[in-house]
């Protein structure tokens, strides 16, 4: 297999975004759950996004597991890896986009490497290296207040000068707006007079597919979702893509379908009420399963009464008063990482029992889902809503599955009717 396109993702979400992101540009793409083994049997595709949790760990060990996604993209014949983080740049001075950017670039070869989070379809936008989040600078933004990465600064040319041992420079909107041929010499500017990576400004999608032609040249850029859009646009229109046909071709999975949901976001509560009206709905005692360990098994035994017959759903869910009150009897982290496992201990015993369609609600409720089912990567299929693609399972050794993951206020109001009628 030879790659037309590698991408290193620093979070589970983020990758889903970009793997969505390229199918819908035409490319067939693989979202990998960590760096896949020398032994995974992957289809024909186009593009493979390894999914790594290196956003907030130590810099040196996001370097290591980045170090070796990009030696195992390299091996099967990527020529470009897109390095890909958030589209708001989250990072502290500490890293970790600056050390992985550098780790990368020296074992690229390249002199110089194009950045921008860009990505206007979600209204983030660079105009003179400073990001905006819809209409205010990133320091403005809720951003400022993030629990792990709280962004002070929305000068994106300072901000990873702090974080790299390189010079960066910026390329500007009108620069970018002249195309490719300015971009190309206004980089080599920068590479001669010492800079290591450069900023380029993005406002709208023809932007980042004149940047997508200049970066697809060289053998590393770093971006969100909107460089991955660029990138796919500029292999699409030489022609490179091979395949370029989606997992809703593949064969129906079919048997009995869950659905699991863990977030407590606004349009998660909203969508269980609006499922209620069509599926038997198990809501879980929180409090329970942070002290006890009968739910799972009440839960599961509920499941199985009702799922030879209909859909079903079962939910943490509650409102944000009562995720507070638990969370201060029981402290954050324990609660939320109880709940998760719970969930994860769930769907296992489910799949255990046949269950091969399953539909998720919650980005780290996802995670744990996921990494529990050990299943090694996905095939990116027909999109239920904006950023949330249908799933297939590859090189799963318990055979044929189809996920939804939803992260928090993804899906419109019949989310989970929704997922289930692309999951045949
Ligand atoms: P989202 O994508 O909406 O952020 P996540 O799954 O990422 O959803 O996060 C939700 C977090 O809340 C998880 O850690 C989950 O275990 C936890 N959680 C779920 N239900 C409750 C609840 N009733 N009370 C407190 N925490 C909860």
């Amino acid at each position: 297999m030879t790659l037309a396109l590698g991408c290193i993702a620093d979070d589970y979400t983020g990758a889903s975004d970009l793997a969505n992101t390229l199918t819908r540009c035409g490319l067939r793409t693989v979202q990998t759950i960590g760096v896949p083994d020398d032994a995974l049997d992957l289809p024909d595709v186009d593009a493979v996004v390894v999914s790594l949790k290196s956003r907030s760990i130590e810099a040196s060990e996001a370097v290591t597991k980045s170090h070796a996604a990009d030696r195992w993209l390299r091996g099967h014949g990527a020529a470009h890896v897109l390095f890909k983080i958030c589209s708001t740049f989250d990072s502290t001075d500490a890293g970790n986009i600056g050390p992985v950017m550098d780790a990368l670039r020296d074992e690229s070869g390249d002199a110089i490497v194009l950045v921008t989070p860009a990505f206007p379809g979600t209204g983030r936008t660079v105009f003179q290296g400073n990001l905006f989040v819809g209409s205010v600078p990133l320091n403005e933004s809720p951003l400022k207040d993030h629990p792990l990465n709280p962004m002070h600064d929305s000068n994106l040319v300072r901000v990873l000068a702090r974080q790299s041992r390189a010079k960066i420079g910026l390329i500007d909107l009108a620069t970018v707006a002249r195309g490719p041929d300015a971009i190309r010499s206004r980089l080599s500017e920068l590479a001669l007079s010492g800079n290591g990576a450069a900023i380029a400004d993005a406002v709208f999608d023809p932007d980042l597919e004149i940047i997508g032609q200049v970066a697809i040249a060289n053998r590393l850029s770093v971006g969100a979702s909107g460089m991955g859009l660029g990138l796919a646009r500029a292999i699409v229109a030489s022609n490179g893509n091979k395949v370029n046909a989606s997992a809703s071709d593949a064969k129906p999975v079919g048997g009995p379908v869950v659905c699991l949901a863990g977030s407590c976001s606004q349009a998660t509560l909203a969508q269980i009420a609006e499922a209620e009206k069509s599926m038997p709905v198990l809501r879980l005692d929180p409090e329970k399963i942070v002290t006890g360990n009968t739910e799972v098994e009440r839960a599961l035994d509920w499941a199985r009464a009702h799922i030879a017959d209909k859909p079903v759903l079962i939910a943490s869910s509650s409102t944000p008063e009562q995720v507070s009150a638990l969370q201060k009897k029981h402290g954050r982290d324990k609660a939320g990482h109880a709940i998760e496992q719970a969930m994860a201990a769930i769907c296992e015993r489910l799949v255990d029992a046949g269950v091969r369609r399953m539909v998720i609600a919650g980005g780290e409720t996802s995670g744990a889902v996921v990494d529990r089912l050990g299943i090694p990567g996905f095939l990116v299929g027909a999109e239920i809503a904006p950023g949330v693609p249908a799933l297939r399972a590859v090189g799963w050794p318990r055979g044929n599955a189809v996920m939804a993951l939803k992260s928090g206020n993804f899906g419109g109001p019949d989310f989970f009717n929704d997922a289930i009628r692309l999951m045949p």
